[in-house]
């Protein structure tokens, strides 16, 4: 499966790297430009899965673009979320009465936009984003089995994999390590319950390797469980 395309169109350089890397650590495939006009050619030529729309642009707003855009049969639908640094309820308003999705007043917090682009891709092309599981820097893909950490591939044995998928699809609930057995290895495994601990002690090392944040908690007596505040 392949990832999903989001287009940023911004004219603020910084704001754009700090887009590109935590977009395409959380596993999407960003192109960027910086003017408005541009972003409509672009837009004619080939269709991303989302696009992120600065409201003030050089060449044409962007607000004037997504208006344009839902005016044409083939970007009516293309789930747009505006940027903007103006915070007036009117203007809030004025810029989802154009047709965007969502908007995203600036400065926003990096966890909130990705929660934001997730949730309207989710809506959008649920068949894009099903594979794809995502929490603060760390994604999972389960089509591929890749999992990384920011830009960093991790490489995890199979049974390091299973748990993370496993509790990543589920975050904030206690497994205890008789449940971890019975879902990752099977009910009818012989197999001791401390070896939960050694692969869980074996995954916490490869995808916690050089960070301050452990995505993993454990729950004293009752066992672990995916830290749902985890942002990276
Ligand atoms: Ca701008």
């Amino acid at each position: 499966m392949s990832k999903p395309r989001i287009l940023v169109v911004e004219d603020e350089d910084a704001l754009v790297v700090l887009l590109r890397y935590n977009l395409e650590a959380a596993g999407y495939q960003v192109t960027n430009t910086d003017r408005g006009d541009e972003a409509d050619l672009l837009l004619r030529e080939s269709l991303p899965d989302l696009v992120l729309l600065d409201w003030m642009l050089p060449g044409l707003s962007g607000l004037e673009l997504c208006r344009r855009l839902r005016q044409r049969p083939e970007t009516q639908r293309l789930p747009i979320i505006l940027l903007t640094a103006r915070g007036a309820e009117d203007e809030r308003v004025r810029g989802l009465a154009t047709g965007a999705d969502d908007y995203i007043i600036k400065p926003f917090s990096v966890p909130e936009l990705l929660a934001r682009v997730s949730a309207l891709l989710r809506r959008a092309s649920p068949e894009k984003v099903a594979s794809l599981l995502q929490a603060g820097d760390l994604a999972l893909d389960k089509t591929s089995h890749r999992v990384k950490r920011g830009p960093d591939d991790l490489h995890l044995g199979p049974t390091e994999y299973k748990i993370l998928e496993f509790l990543m699809e589920r975050p904030g609930r206690v497994f205890s390590r008789a449940q971890l057995l019975d879902f990752v290895w099977g009910d009818d495994s012989e197999i001791d319950e401390r070896t939960v601990d050694v692969h869980v002690g074996r995954l916490r090392k490869v995808i916690n390797e050089g960070k301050k944040r452990d995505p993993i908690r454990t729950i004293r007596g009752s066992g672990y469980a995916f830290d749902e505040t985890f942002t990276g």
